[in-house]
């Protein structure tokens, strides 16, 4: 008898498929499950269930009839109605819950996960063999181009560096409202997508499903097709201009010239490997700068593969972090993505394109909503779960490391060597966000003293003994006692509060 395939909402690309020792055998049947309780226990953003129904339902159209796709409300009862009691394989579930969850099954065998370039025993040896000294994402980088040989010319890097950050920082072009960059692929929606629209209001309307954000036309791709489509763009159009940016905001250019690839390599739609290795091909043709391909590189072979592991290696406990014992709240304008009440022109603008459209780039997540929340002490498993529902390619082992580790400091310093966090001057650095702001970055105390500025200073105030010792902190924390107006800085802060600032 064929033992079946059973695939969860992202492993939707071919490699999920594809035989080999540690995949499933040649042209299985293939069981979808899509489980209404998902939508349920969470309140996410209406874009990102969309995408990922979409996602799945295209799938399921693409294998035709080798599929059975079941709707159903739990998983448990999906898998009973397409099988019975027949075994099935699956490859690794993206999540302790759900890899829980189909180990007490008794009918599912658990195959390697893909999706990914390093395999999880590689990642425990790497580990082991640091001998306790602290894992981190540059030494790890390296070691992942050496292994795969990615941008190596024999064993140098190529171009004689490892690390090109230098040239990936500037702040946006002076006097320019947008970087001029071609624009990103868009997807054009299908009938399925017109289910999907159809499904969602139904259960909004039966009341059964909540969701949050606006569901504007479908940004990011679902399918492989439309994944394939919009890595080509990127890389043929786009990337030169990646890196130089990168971390630069512009208000009216969200996007800039990030990939917007994100939703499609959690999704499985494209495999990690395949971006970069078209990416490396777009160098050497002389398509595109080093600084740029080894930036995009760095972000997919690097950072993404490093928080993938450190989901796995810190295990479940890591999401109860609270190294800092922050316990506030998230406040409703907050967790309703009410940009509209919010007066500080960055983090309206950062809210806003949460709002309409499930994504931001990397810097507005983590030095304005991040870095908002820490300063102002809000909950780290209550942010987790914010960024998690909210955002197109939030998922629970990409969600822990960013934003318990890298957003929150939550864990400490396992993660990172300080918290990212800043006053507005950084912002008004790297940003367009501040001009026609009614607040000041460069002021503390008063009426227009900018929320991150006050923000910052009563941070590091109220974590004094513990920033006084991290030697990447030490300095700004000495700066508190320059502060003339520290008191009165701090009362501005509180007066603040859970208000949208
Ligand atoms: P690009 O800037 O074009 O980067 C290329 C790719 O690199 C991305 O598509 C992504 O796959 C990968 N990448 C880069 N950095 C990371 C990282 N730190 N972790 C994982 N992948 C990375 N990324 C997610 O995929 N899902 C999330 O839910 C998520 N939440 C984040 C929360 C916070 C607080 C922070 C600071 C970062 C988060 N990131 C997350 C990482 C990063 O912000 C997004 O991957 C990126 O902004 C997606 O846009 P892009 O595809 O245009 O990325």
């Amino acid at each position: 008898m064929t033992t079946a395939h059973w695939l969860f909402g992202d492993q939707l690309g071919p490699h999920f498929l594809s035989p080999g020792e540690d995949g499933p055998d040649r042209d299985v049947p293939v069981v979808i499950i899509e489980a209404r309780s998902v939508f349920r226990r969470r309140r996410f953003h209406r874009a990102k269930a969309h995408l990922v129904l979409s996602a799945m339902r295209h799938r399921a159209a693409e294998l035709g009839g080798r599929v059975r796709y079941v709707r159903s409300e739990t998983y448990r009862e999906g898998l009973r109605e397409a099988v019975g009691d027949d075994t099935v394989t699956v490859h690794q579930p993206t999540s302790h819950a759900v890899l829980r969850l189909v180990e007490s099954l008794g009918t599912v065998t658990v195959l390697p996960a893909r999706g990914f370039l390093v395999p999880r025993p590689a990642f425990s040896a790497w580990a082991d063999a640091r001998g306790g000294r602290p894992l981190r994402q540059e030494d790890f980088y390296r070691w992942v181009r050496r292994e795969h040989e990615l941008l190596m010319d024999a064993d140098a890097p190529a171009g004689g560096r490892w690390n090109l950050d230098h040239d990936n920082r500037e702040p946006p072009p002076r006097g320019e409202r947008t970087l001029g960059a071609p624009a990103p692929y868009r997807p054009r929606e299908d009938d399925i997508d017109e289910r999907v629209r159809h499904d969602l209001d139904r259960w909004e309307r039966e009341g059964t499903v909540r969701f949050v954000g606006r569901d504007g036309p479908r940004r990011f791709p679902a399918s492989r097709r439309e994944a394939l489509a919009a890595l080509r763009r990127f890389t043929e159009h786009r990337l030169a201009g990646f890196g130089p940016h990168e971390d630069a905001m512009l208000a009216a250019d969200p996007v800039m010239s990030h990939s917007l690839l994100s939703s499609s390599l959690n999704l499985g739609l494209l495999h990690p490997l395949e971006c970069v290795e078209r990416a490396e091909r777009a160098w050497r043709a002389g398509q595109a700068p080093l600084n740029s391909v080894e930036g995009f590189v760095r972000q997919i072979a690097g950072w993404r593969e490093y928080v993938w592991q450190l989901y796995w290696h810190f295990g479940d406990d890591y999401r109860d972090s609270n190294a800092l014992r922050h316990d506030a709240p998230l406040p409703d304008w907050f967790l309703e993505l009410d940009a509209d009440a919010v007066t500080a022109r960055c983090l309206a603008t950062a809210l806003a394109q949460v709002r309409d459209t499930g994504w931001t780039h990397h810097i507005p997540r983590l030095m304005l909503l991040g870095s908002y929340a820490l300063q102002r002490g809000w909950d780290p498993r209550a942010v987790t779960d914010w960024f998690h529902r909210c955002f197109v390619d939030g998922y629970d082992w990409v969600m822990l490391p960013n934003v318990v580790g890298m957003s929150q400091y939550a864990d400490g310093g396992r993660m990172t060597t300080k918290p990212y966090t800043s006053g507005g001057s950084y912002v008004n650095r790297m940003s367009d966000l501040c001009k026609g702001c009614a607040y000041r970055p460069t002021e503390r105390s008063g009426d227009r003293a900018c929320p991150y500025t006050t923000g910052y200073w009563a941070f590091l105030h109220r974590h004094r003994r513990r920033l006084a010792g991290n030697h990447r902190t030490a300095q700004a924390v000495r700066g508190l006692d320059r502060l003339a107006d520290l008191d009165e800085l701090l009362g501005r802060n509180t007066e603040l509060g859970d208000a949208p600032p």
